[in-house]
Parts: structure tokens; sequence; C-alpha cells
């Protein structure tokens, strides 16, 4: 891998020469991502082709449709690039078809809802509070308001380490699905710990003749790297992002079986978005093509280690787990048990300020706001992508317990900060470029 984007641009500053205002920004910004430890577990840094790609001429073009059927002319190479991010899409996952234009997650989840429900028909997802998706019927987001949601939860956390609870309760989401005769059953979480298996969602959404879409946002990356199981056989549709463990460009992408794909197809063209973003579409390109590479699956397994090493060091500094462990990239801990004063808010901007970014999460029947909250939520994607390994998350777990028992002691977090510092340097997240002093 090189870091010099193929176009010839630095990912940041050089074109933006006659910015000085932009220019430094994008420097400052340079500066913290290569300075300051990125745990949040939802980030990573995507390849210098990626940025090539999502810095090309091809925004430039307007291609409302699809390859093919386009609304302008000149979309013969367009027509191409989509092509290719198509085929990538569906030969990494195993599917029938795919869209590559949503712009994000959130629209990939809204394009579904859209081709398989009419408005007021009941959708069963995971509680919000114990790790589902805004887009899984939150009261502020417009799924709820079109749609009728009902939840499925997590069982109860037990003291037995060798059945620690909080995983999937599948009786209750049968017995929801069975009381409530959803239209469609939404697999797939935005903080949970453990692996998702599709088969049992696809028996129960039999039983009761619904659709199952599974939300792979996080874990897609984990998937395309055989770090977890794929759901695509046994969902009718699998929505993701392409900027979480995937690694590729920020935006969203949906596969699904084949009776399926006019569906899924107008109803995130024309029916939520105008013309698609072909750069970044070329841009998934690349990163399907990086993610089908062997290397790829030596990364999904050591962003899994990397995690398992972090949810121990976390676990010796005095931090309950939740659901008891890890065994994908991210990590969901219980501050109470380290401190029962500390809340999510407050641990996030302590360690903001001893430069380990991450952010506070609900954790299962928290009794804080989901503003304040008892959790935090990490995650090791983007640390792994930069070379950190299992001993490094030993230290990272190390500095996180001690900036937060010193959390009143300014000069202990600035030494904290310098230590971070330290680490990172070690593991740089785009070397060639720094080496070339273009950063
Ligand atoms: C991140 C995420 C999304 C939304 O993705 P955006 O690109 O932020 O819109 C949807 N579902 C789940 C489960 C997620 O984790």
């Amino acid at each position: 891998m090189t870091d010099r984007p193929a176009n010839g641009a630095t990912p940041w500053g050089a074109w933006l020469s006659d910015d000085p205002e932009l220019a430094k920004l994008l420097d400052e910004e340079a500066t913290r991502q290569r300075t300051t430890l990125q745990l949040i577990a939802s980030e990573n840094f995507t390849s210098p082709a990626v940025l090539a790609a999502t810095g090309s001429i091809l925004t430039n073009k307007y291609a409302e449709g699809y390859p093919g059927r386009r609304y302008y002319g000149g979309n013969q190479v367009i027509d191409e690039v989509e092509d290719l991010a198509r085929q990538r899409a569906t030969a990494l996952f195993g599917a029938d078809h795919a869209n590559v234009q949503p712009h994000a997650g959130a629209v990939a989840n809204l394009a579904v809802y859209q081709a398989l429900l009419e408005p007021g028909d009941t959708v069963l997802a995971m509680r919000l509070d114990q790790g589902g998706h805004l887009t899984h019927g939150s009261p502020a987001s417009i799924t709820s308001k079109v749609w009728r949601f009902v939840s499925y939860g997590l069982t109860p956390a037990s003291d037995d380490p060798r059945h620690p609870g909080e995983v999937i309760d599948f009786d209750q989401v049968a017995d929801v699905a069975r009381r409530e005769r959803p239209k469609l059953i939404v697999a797939g979480a935005t903080a949970y710990a453990r692996q998702i298996e599709a088969e049992p969602f696809r028996q129960i959404a039999d039983e009761v003749g619904a659709r199952l879409m599974f939300d792979l946002a996080h874990p897609a990356g984990l998937v395309a790297g055989g770090a977890h199981p794929n759901p695509v056989p046994f969902a009718d549709v699998v929505t993701f992002t392409t900027h979480k463990t995937l690694r590729g460009p920020r935006g969203g992408a949906i596969v699904c079986r084949a009776e399926l794909a006019k569906q899924i197809d107008s109803a995130v063209f024309p029916g939520l978005q105008g013309g698609p973003l072909e750069h970044v579409v070329a841009a998934k390109a690349v990163a399907f093509a990086e993610a089908a590479r062997p290397e790829f699956r030596d990364y999904a397994a050591r962003v899994v280690t990397n995690a398992r090493a972090l949810a121990t060091g976390l676990a010796a500094e005095g931090f309950r787990l939740v659901s008891g462990g890890t065994d994908n990239h991210l990590v969901l801990v219980d501050l109470r048990p380290f401190d029962p004063e500390l809340t999510g808010k407050v641990a996030q901007e302590v360690l903001d300020r001893a430069g380990i970014t991450l952010n506070r999460n609900t954790i299962p029947d928290d009794p804080r706001s989901a503003f304040v909250t008892s959790g935090l939520r990490l995650g090791t994607a983007a640390e792994t992508t930069a070379g950190m390994g299992e001993a490094d998350m030993g230290e990272v777990a190390r500095l996180i317990g001690h900036a937060l028992r010193q959390r009143d002691d300014d000069a202990e977090l600035a030494r904290v900060r310098a230590e971070v510092a330290a680490l990172c340097a070690e593991h740089p997240p785009y070397p060639s470029l720094d080496a070339a002093g273009r950063s």
C-alpha cells in the first residue's frame, strides 16, 4: 500500500493553498488524528486510495438513476464506476444485488423501510437503550413517526462468568414477534459487543411471516474479513455503512435478494435521494476491493484480538464489561463499579483532555439519561489500522484507568496526554505522507 493518493493530491492542505483558513483547519485535524487515540467504535482510517477517490473529479458528475438508465448524458464512465462498485459489493458479501448509492447508513435503513413497508406498519427492532440505532425507531427519528416500532432487548446481567448475560434474548424476540406480528424484523445494533447470528432471527421471521433486515453497519468489515458470521444467506436485505470496520469512505450501501432489487433501487432513488455521490461510490469500490484482499482478513482478526485485549485490560482496571466481554471490534463498559459517581459524560470529557477519544454510551437499564449515561463505548478498528497490537491495548486500558482516577489533577492528565502522544507516534495512520513532510 502506498500512501500517495493516485491522483497526486495530498489528502489535506496542498490543494487548499488558496484557502489558508481551511488548510489550517485540515492540518489541525490531521494533527489531532495523528497525536490522539481514536477509539470511537464507528471510526477508522481509510487508505490513501480511498481518500484519492473521494477527492476525485467524479464529484463533478450528475448521475441520477442507475447504470444504463440515467436521466442525464455523459455517464458512460460513471456507469462503469458504479457497476464496478456493485459487482465488488455483491462478490464481497455473496449477495444477488447491491445498491451503493445511499449517502449514509441512516438513508440505507430508511430506503429499506420505504421499500418494504406501508406507513403505520409494525417493525420489531432492538431497544435503543440496549444497543439499537436511532433509525430503529427512536422517538427522535422520523422512523418512529412513519412506522410503528416495537422492541426486543437483552437477557439480564448475571454474576456467573460463564454466562454473563446481556445477550440478545431470542425468547423475547419470538414472544414479541408472535404478539405484534411485525411486517419487518430488524437485526443489528450500534452498541453490542457480541456476534449476532442471523439464523434465529430468520426462523422467527418465517414463523410470523415477516421480512428480515440485518443492519450490519458496525461489523460489515468483520464479515468481509471473515471475523463475524455473514447474515446475507439469511436476511432478505442487509444494510451497512462503508466507513466503520469496512474502512471505506463515509456512506451506506444495501445488498438484497434479486426479487427485491427493483423495490430497493426505487426507494433509494427517486424515493429518498437525488443524484448519487459518484466520487464516494468510486471510493466504496476501492474499499470493497481492499476488503477482499488476504491482508484484510488479518486486519479483521487483529481488530477482534485487540478488542479482547482492551476488554481484559479495562476489566483489570475495575470497569464492568457489558455482555461480559467482546467478540467483535467494540467494548462497552459500565463505569459504576469503577466509580459510582463517574458519569459517561464526565469520563468522555476527561479522556478528551487526556488525548483519548471515545464516546459515552447508555448501558442496559442505565439509570442515567442518554445524554449523561453510565457507560463508555470503545472500538479498535481505527488504531488496529494504524498498527497497534494487543500490548498497546493493555497500555491504553491502563492510561484510561489512570486518567479517570486522577481526573481532578491537570498535571496527571497532561502526563497521560504525553504518553498517548508517544504511543500514537509509534503508530502513525499515514506514515509515508508524514515521511514526505506533507502533513
Ligand atoms: C452507524 C449506524 C447507522 C447509521 O449510519 P450513518 O452513516 O451514521 O447514517 C445505522 N445503523 C447502525 C446499527 C449503525 O451503527
